[in-house]
C-alpha cells in the first residue's frame, strides 16, 4: 500500500511546465501563482461524489478527465483562460490500479489546456474529488450571468441531451440498443469543456453560463440575474446525435432539461450574429441561435411556427431529488 506522500509524489507531482505563471507548485505549504500583469483571477470549485455524480464502478481514466472537464467548463463560461488547479481527494484506499489511470486521464486534459496541477489535499475516506481551477481574464471581459440585455440573441454550443439519454438508458427509463447507449454515454463520461469558445466570445457575447443542470434551468439563472426574460424556439435546439433519433417529446425534454451537457449557453447582440458564428468556427464547435432575450420576465417556449409549447421541465437540484 502506498503512503500518502508516495501517492502524491508518484501521481500528482510533476516538474513545473509553466514556471512563468506557477513559480511554485506541489510540495510546499502553498503554491504560488502569478497571473499576467493586470489580469483578474477567475476561480471555481466543483466536487464530484461517488454515488451522486458518478457510478461506483466508473472508469477511473474517464473520471479523472470529467472531474477536471467540469471545472474547466466553468472557466469557459466566464471567458477565462485556464492557469492552474488544485485537487482535494478522499480515497477509500491507495490503489495504483485506480490512481494511475485517474491521474493520467486528468493530467492529459490538463496538458491539453496548459492548466497546471499546483497542489491539493489527500485523505482516506469515501471517494470524493474536489477540484478548484484558477483562470485569468482581462478586467471587464468576464462573461457574467447578469449581463444579458433585451434584444440579445440566445445561443448554445455543440449539442444537448445525449448525456441525459445515456442516464435514461442506464436507469432503464427507456430501452436503448447498445450502440446508441455507447455513443450517448461518451457525452456523459467525457465532456469537452468549451474553453476556446469562451475565449473567442470575449468582447462579443454579453452573458454566458455552462449547461450542467439543463438548458432551461441554467438559462433561467442568466435571465434572473439579468432581470430579463426570453423566448426559446424548441425546434432550433441542437439535440445530440443519439437524441435526434428519439421521439419529439423526449428530444425536447432532454435537450431542455437534460443536464451534464457542459455546453455554453450565451447571449450576444443581434448585430454580432456573424461574429458569433466566426467565433464558433475559430473554436471548432457549432453554435446555434435558439432564441432571443426580451423584457418580459420568465422563459417562454415556442415552436418554429411561433406557437407556444408547454412542457413539464425540472432542472437538476441535489436537494429536491431523493
Ligand atoms: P499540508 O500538511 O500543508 O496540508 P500536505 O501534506 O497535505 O500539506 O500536502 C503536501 C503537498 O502536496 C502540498 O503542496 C499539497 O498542496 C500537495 N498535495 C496534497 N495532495 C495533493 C493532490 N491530491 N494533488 C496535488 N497535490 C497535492
Ligand atoms: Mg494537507
Amino acid at each position: 500500500m502506498l503512503s500518502e506522500f508516495d501517492l502524491i509524489a508518484h501521481y500528482f507531482t510533476r516538474p513545473p511546465r509553466h514556471a512563468d505563471r506557477v513559480p511554485l507548485g506541489v510540495g510546499d505549504d502553498c503554491a504560488l501563482l502569478a497571473p499576467a500583469a493586470g489580469m483578474q483571477l477567475a476561480i471555481s470549485s466543483d466536487m464530484l461524489v461517488e454515488g451522486r455524480h458518478f457510478f461506483p464502478e466508473a472508469d477511473p481514466r474517464l473520471l479523472g478527465h470529467k472531474c477536471l472537464a467540469v471545472n474547466l467548463s466553468d472557466l469557459a463560461a466566464m471567458g477565462a483562460r485556464p492557469l492552474a488547479f488544485t485537487l482535494a481527494l478522499a480515497l477509500p484506499e491507495a490503489s495504483s490500479e485506480w490512481l494511475a489511470p485517474f491521474s493520467e486521464g486528468m493530467l492529459a486534459l490538463a496538458d491539453a489546456h496548459g492548466c497546471e496541477l499546483i497542489g491539493g489535499d489527500t485523505t482516506k475516506g469515501p471517494l470524493n474529488i474536489c477540484i478548484t481551477v484558477f483562470g485569468e481574464v482581462a478586467p471587464g471581459a468576464a462573461l457574467r450571468r447578469d449581463a444579458a440585455v433585451a434584444g440579445d440573441e440566445i445561443w448554445v454550443s455543440g449539442s444537448l441531451g445525449d448525456a441525459r439519454l445515456a442516464l435514461a438508458g442506464y436507469r432503464h427509463e427507456i430501452p436503448l440498443d447498445d450502440a446508441t447507449l455507447g455513443e450517448a454515454a461518451t457525452r456523459m463520461h467525457a465532456p469537452v469543456p468549451r474553453v476556446a469558445l469562451g475565449l473567442a466570445l470575449g468582447g462579443i457575447a454579453h452573458a454566458a453560463i455552462d449547461v450542467s443542470d439543463g438548458l432551461a434551468g441554467d438559462l433561467g439563472h442568466i435571465l434572473e440575474r439579468s432581470k430579463v426574460g426570453a423566448v426559446l424556439n424548441v425546434d432550433a435546439l441542437p439535440a445530440g446525435s443519439m437524441l435526434r433519433k428519439q421521439p419529439q417529446e423526449l428530444r425536447r425534454r432532454f435537450a431542455l432539461a437534460g443536464g451534464d451537457d457542459y455546453e455554453l449557453c450565451f447571449t450576444a447582440p443581434r448585430a454580432r450574429h456573424e461574429q458569433v458564428l466566426a467565433a464558433g468556427a475559430a473554436a471548432g464547435v457549432a453554435v446555434t441561435c435558439i432564441g432571443r432575450v426580451d423584457a418580459q420576465p420568465g422563459l417562454r417556449l415556442e415552436d418554429t411556427s411561433g406557437a407556444p409549447v408547454s412542457l413539464q421541465l425540472s432542472s437538476f437540484d441535489h436537494f429536491a431529488s431523493p
